[in-house]
């Protein structure tokens, strides 16, 4: 059995967001469409004779240790199967941080599946996503990965087929977003029937692989609460579509925003743009990407 891993844990994006309903006891049921982009995190474990679970990353921001998600998963089953042998979980960050990508979501279920492999612990994809929504709500589709239907509270998922490939420019602003906070801030149960995306339609299209289709219906109920807070997404979007994207959005609860385009020349030009964009001080992380979709054999 091996002793060493390297594992991607790729990011995600949200093609559309709603938030159906704040629940009473305080949970909000969601409809997203979530898809896998080629932009990940890159993890090495190891395993030590020395007991105990040790995280490093290389971003001094994100915690080490027990703050990490990335330990709590490796933890996690570490209990659960009673593991005498420690590990070493070295995370390098490419995922914008607290972005809306659900960076420490997919580092959690990166480590999941490589204690399952490393320790050699026998389980299946579904009892490895069921042990990663007590981590997080986004854990289980992390693990699945690819074009999904997330409803519940996140972890009831329907797998779609791959959305149709386009050109994906990605950009943070320089700003940091709370998930919490932009959920505390939702009036769920004010909007208005215009203001929820259509998020059926989507899935409509995808299976119809009709790219003009999930164009149209792109959005997320979230940008109602974090782009009047942050006027640089609203900006940012501008430029997307001035550059000849075909629709822009932010994910998650952001503040990463998202650019469609057809042609890979627009693409890399609107990064350019973004890049000089307020004499650099608009964004520092931008990235042309593609969606992310096992082939079924991998699956
Ligand atoms: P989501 O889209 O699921 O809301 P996010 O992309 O907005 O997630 P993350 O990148 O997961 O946010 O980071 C949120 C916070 O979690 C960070 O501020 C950081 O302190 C903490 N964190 C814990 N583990 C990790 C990890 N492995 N990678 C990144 N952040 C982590």
């Amino acid at each position: 059995m091996t002793d060493h891993l390297e594992l991607k844990a790729y990011g995600k994006i949200n093609l559309g967001l709603d938030v159906v309903r704040k629940r009473e006891d305080g949970y909000h049921e969601v409809r997203m469409i979530m898809q896998t982009v080629n932009l990940y995190d890159k993890i090495v474990m190891e395993k030590t004779s020395e007991p105990g679970i040790r995280t490093e990353t290389n971003l001094p921001y994100v915690p080490d240790g027990e703050g990490n998600l990335a330990y709590r998963a490796a933890k996690l089953l570490a209990d659960e199967f009673e593991i005498k042998d420690g590990v070493t979980i070295r995370i390098k960050k490419y995922i914008p941080v607290a972005a809306g990508m659900a960076g420490g979501s997919t580092d959690a279920a990166a480590v999941l599946v490589g204690m399952n492999r490393l320790f050699g612990l026998g389980l299946s994809k579904k009892e490895l996503m069921k042990r990663g929504v007590k981590l997080g709500a986004d854990v289980p589709y992390c693990i699945m990965r690819g074009t999904a239907l997330s409803e519940g509270i996140g972890e009831i998922l329907t797998e779609l087929p791959p959305a149709p490939q386009c050109h994906v420019v990605l950009a943070k602003p320089q700003v940091s977003v709370s998930t919490k906070v932009v959920y505390g801030k939702l009036r769920a149960n004010e909007l208005k029937p215009e203001q929820h995306p259509d998020i059926d339609g989507m899935r409509h299209a995808i299976e119809n692989n009709d790219l003009d289709g999930v164009i149209s219906r792109l959005g997320n109920v979230l940008e109602t609460v974090t782009i009047p807070d942050h006027p640089e997404i609203g900006t940012m979007k501008e430029i997307l579509m001035a550059e000849g994207a075909e629709g822009a959005l932010m994910s998650g609860s952001g503040p990463t925003v998202f650019g469609i385009f057809k042609d890979e020349e627009a693409a890399k030009h609107a990064c350019e743009v973004l890049k000089k964009a307020d004499g650099g001080r608009l964004t520092r992380q931008v990235y042309l990407t593609r969606f992310f979709n096992l082939r079924k054999s991998d699956r």
